[in-house]
Formats: structure tokens, sequence, C-alpha cells
């Protein structure tokens, strides 16, 4: 029985290949990288491409590179190597550890960082995480190469800046500030397997007195249709040493912004709830570890 629609499937073996394709019928075409999301839309009809360009054997689009100015991973990394990268986690934490809570060990072997990115579901795992790193999305065509912060890159629900003859070929996260610390953390209904009802992380600078935040950077994931960035966490936070009221405040503050609609996963309520609980949570964790970077 043939499950999927027909298409032409192609299996260029650089990017300059694929880049071309795209050039030619981009806008006729579906890149697949681990196709945990990509089979699922072809099965259940949500999309019929005519041509499916598969991009997951492509060497150059994997990999993560240390740089002096900070870190490369390739659009086709996978997820599972992301979590499992010890260096990684020495200074982007969140990432690290968000990866490690994506979908299940099977998953997260297929997926890659560029699909996640691509598909840009609000609940994305890796977007609050590369948002609140300060990570840029790299964008490439025959045109060119343009960088896209990633908080710009997700438009929406499935919606994203990318044209037709684009591709994302790598993402590029700055090496962080001395003395901070990156928190991520999820709230599913339940422990294996489930997409996140609302996701956080918080990114913390301390000034060299190890006390006196510098800078902060809350990103809220599934309260809102793309990933959203906190305007009043820094206004309450930078300049202060952290205490019980100022947590109370992020957190209130957090819950105020936040704009969340009941879908299957939560409602509304729930989730305005828990995300004051991951604001609190999260400052106090990155802010203590920060003191001791
Ligand atoms: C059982 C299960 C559990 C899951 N749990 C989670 C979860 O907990 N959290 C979570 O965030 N996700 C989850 N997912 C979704 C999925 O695994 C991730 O979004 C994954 O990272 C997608 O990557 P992929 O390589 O499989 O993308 P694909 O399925 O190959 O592609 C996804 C989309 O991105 C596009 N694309 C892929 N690569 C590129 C590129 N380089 N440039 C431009 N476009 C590109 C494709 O055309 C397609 O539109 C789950 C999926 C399953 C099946």
């Amino acid at each position: 029985m043939n499950i999927l629609c027909n298409y032409e499937y192609h299996a260029p073996k650089t990017k300059a290949e694929v880049l071309d394709l795209l050039a030619d019928i981009g806008d006729k075409a579906k890149i697949l990288a681990g196709g945990t999301d990509l089979v699922i839309m072809l099965k259940e009809k949500m999309i019929a491409p005519e041509h499916v360009i598969n991009v997951a054997e492509i060497e150059e689009l994997a990999g993560i590179n240390f740089t002096a100015d900070g870190v490369e991973i390739g659009a086709g990394t996978k997820i599972s190597d992301i979590g499992a990268s010890k260096e990684l986690d020495k200074e982007y934490h969140a990432l690290c550890y968000a990866a490690d809570q994506l979908g299940s060990y099977q998953v997260r072997t297929m997926a890659t960082i560029g699909g996640n990115i691509a598909h840009s579901l609000p609940a994305g795992e890796t977007h609050t995480p590369l948002a609140a790193l300060h990570a840029e999305v790299v964008i490439e065509s025959k045109k060119g190469e343009r960088r896209v912060k990633l908080e710009d890159f997700i438009l929406g629900n499935r919606k994203n800046v990318m044209e037709s003859d684009e591709m994302i070929t790598k993402v590029f996260i700055p090496k962080p500030a001395p003395h901070s610390r990156s928190e991520y953390g999820h709230i599913g209904l339940r422990r294996a397997m489930e997409i996140d009802c609302a996701n956080m992380t918080v990114n913390i600078t301390l000034e060299d007195d190890k006390k006196t935040i510098k800078d902060v950077k809350m990103v809220m994931g599934s309260v809102a249709p793309k990933p959203l960035v906190s305007e009043k966490a820094p206004q309450i936070l930078i300049g202060k040493a952290l205490d019980e009221e100022l947590i109370q405040k992020v957190g209130e503050a957090a819950q105020s912004e936040a704009k969340p609609i009941s879908d299957i996963r939560a409602s509304a309520e729930y989730r305005r709830d828990v995300i004051g609980a991951l604001a609190r949570r999260l400052t106090k964790e990155a802010y203590d570890l920060a003191m001791e970077a």
C-alpha cells in the first residue's frame, strides 16, 4: 500500500547540490533530514510535495565546531550528539539538557537541530535555549548567506522566515560571558515522549563580584506562537543581587507576559501557572550556578 504521496526523491551529496536543487525546484520541494517530523506530515497527508530532497547523508552539514568566538553546530547534527557533548555542556548547558529531553532516545538519534528549528513548533525543545544563548540561524541559498537571531527566525506555529530556495546550514552561538549560566526546564503531561506544554530557558551573567546580575535573557516556549523573550526580567534583575522578593517578581512578570492558549496538551490557565514556577526555579538555579562559574 502506498501511504505516501508520489514525489520525486533526490539524494544530493553536497550542500552546493542542495542549493542548486532548491534554486530550481525549492517551491515544490521539501527537505528531509531525520524525517521525525516530515515523514509524519507526509503520512498524514498534511503536505504533498512534488520533490523530497534528502540531506541526511551530507557530512559537511553535520558536526559541532568550536571557534574563537563561539560554536557552530551544523544543521544536520543529531539531537543525540548535542545532548551527549560534554564540551558543549560546559558553556551551553541549557541547550545540551534540552536536547537530552527531546522525545525518546530513538527519536533523538534520528532528529536534527536544523529540523527542529525549521519545523518551528511553539513547543520546539531547542528554541528557548538557542534564543537565550543569543544563537543565530545561518540560512543559505545560491544567492548567499544570511544570519537571523533564533527569536526572529520563527514567526509563528510552523512559520519562519525561510524562502523556498533557502536552507538552514548551521547555527552559531557566541561564547558566553564569564560568570554566566543557562538553565532549561520544561513541563509536560508525562515524562516520556511528550511534547512540552511549556518550556523556558534563563541565561544569567554576573558581574565580577559574582553577586550582581549583569545580564539576563529569559525565553519562554509554548506560551505564545513563537519563542517569547521576556522584556520585564532584565528590568527587574539587572544591577541587583538575587533574593526571594526578586524571584517572586520575576515569576509574576513571566506570567503577565505569557500569551498561552488552551489546547490538547494543557489549558491556558495551567500554562500561565507553570510558566511562573519555571521562571522562579530556573532564575534561582541559573543564578546559583553562575556564582560558581
Ligand atoms: C515520537 C516523537 C517525539 C517527539 N518529541 C519531541 C519533543 O519532545 N520535542 C521537540 O521539540 N520535538 C519532538 N519531536 C519532533 C521532532 O523529532 C523534532 O522536531 C526534530 O528535531 C525534527 O528534526 P528532523 O531532522 O527529524 O526533521 P525532519 O522531519 O527531517 O524535517 C522537519 C522540517 O524541517 C525541514 N528541514 C529539515 N532540515 C532542514 C534544513 N537544514 N533546512 C531547512 N529546512 C529543513 C523539513 O523540510 C521539514 O519541514 C518528536 C517527534 C516524534 C516522532
